[in-house]
């Protein structure tokens, strides 16, 4: 997966490793573990460069990376770096180590959140190893790996999680079949065929697993691109299956870079965020719903999808395709009443 061409980049580690979690909302986690602060694999989608984490630290990471790099910190466009945190494992034990009592029973915890917990940096120093353990030991969470690296499906890390199969449920996003698509978008991952490999030897092996749609971009629409990837992931051995559309956090222009101008994709990218065309982007993210639904409900497992919609794209007239708002997990700021903002959604409620 390309580790050898990334540039290590160190910065001081959080206070605390182990932090609440904002994915509540999804019925992720209500906790999260990140043991990197920018994640090496380079997915141009990727939604956490724009996070806080990185603004709250802008100035240190840009001059850590002119000082690496000798070039201007683009947070979009970082290229092949990964940020680590100086002793993060030492901040993790100290922070267990100041908990008195028992931690995170019936409480999910996210590793990771904001980055990829088996990214290269982390697995050949053994930090992704040793966190774990120190999780399974000194904490009573149970563990979500999330993760875009199929090294979770090789036999030394089915050991592991089978070994400890009660605390751990593992999920690899996988937003597409398309291995050369992904070679753009998601640069250094593994790629998505492989992910859905490990995915089974996962569940071949018991250990409880999840679906992750996410993000799908509308090339799933075209023919029966959606339902194949739906059949991959083996739902009925899922706990659940999360899907969601492709949310632009400042990064499209980056995005459509992967795209050859002129392409489907680099024109509707052009219509959507250059020339403000709301509606096509509510077209994609109701038909990915009515697709989800409509699988779902004829192969019977319609209650464990969890289709995370930020209903504020969603233009008037698709707002009926929600009727009922099944299998929805509603991601726009809410009103104050807790109702959607969107009118239309908010009279579905
Ligand atoms: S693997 Fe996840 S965290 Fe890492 S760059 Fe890709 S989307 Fe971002």
């Amino acid at each position: 997966m390309g580790s050898n061409r990334i540039t290590n980049i160190e910065i001081d580690s959080d206070k605390n490793v182990i932090q609440e979690s904002t994915w509540g909302k999804k019925e992720l986690a209500e906790y999260k573990v990140d043991l990197l602060k920018l994640c090496g694999f380079g997915c141009t989608y990727c939604s956490s460069n724009g996070g806080m984490h990185i603004s709250m630290q802008l100035q240190t990471i840009s001059d850590a990376f002119t000082e690496a790099k000798g070039k201007k910190f683009d947070r979009y466009d970082v290229g092949d770096i990964v940020i680590t945190l100086k002793g993060v494992l030492d901040t993790l034990q100290r922070q267990l180590d100041d908990r008195r009592r028992p931690w995170g029973k019936g409480k999910t915890l996210a590793f990771c959140q904001l980055t990829d917990g088996f990214s290269p940096h982390l697995l050949r120093t053994g930090t992704t190893r040793r966190a774990l353990e120190m999780l399974i030991d000194r904490t009573e969470f149970r563990i979500r790996v999330l993760t875009k690296s199929a090294i979770v499906g090789r036999p030394e890390w089915i050991r592991f999680f089978s070994d400890h199969a009660d605390r751990f449920v593992v999920g690899l996003s996988i937003g597409s079949l398309n291995d050369i698509w992904a070679r753009c978008v998601e640069r250094l991952t593994s790629v998505p065929t492989s992910r859905v490999k490990a995915l089974h030897a996962l569940q071949d092996a018991g250990i409880p697993t999840y679906g992750m749609l996410c993000p799908m971009f509308p090339e799933v629409l075209d023919g029966d691109h959606i339902e194949r990837l739906m059949e991959a992931i083996r739902p009925d051995l899922c706990e659940h299956v999360w899907a969601e559309p492709f949310n632009d956090r400042d990064n499209w222009e980056y995005v459509r870079k992967c795209y050859f101008e002129g392409s489907t994709m680099w024109n509707w990218m052009t219509d959507v965020y250059e020339n403000g065309r709301q509606d096509l982007w509510s077209d994609y993210a109701t038909a990915l719903y009515q697709r989800l639904k409509s699988k779902a409900a004829s192969d019977g497992w319609m209650k464990k999808l969890r289709y995370l919609l930020y209903e504020d794209g969603i233009v008037a007239s698709d707002a009926a395709a929600f009727e009922g708002l099944d299998g929805v997990l509603l991601q726009s700021k809410p009103r104050l009443d807790g109702r959607s903002r969107n009118k239309a959604i908010a009279a579905l409620q």
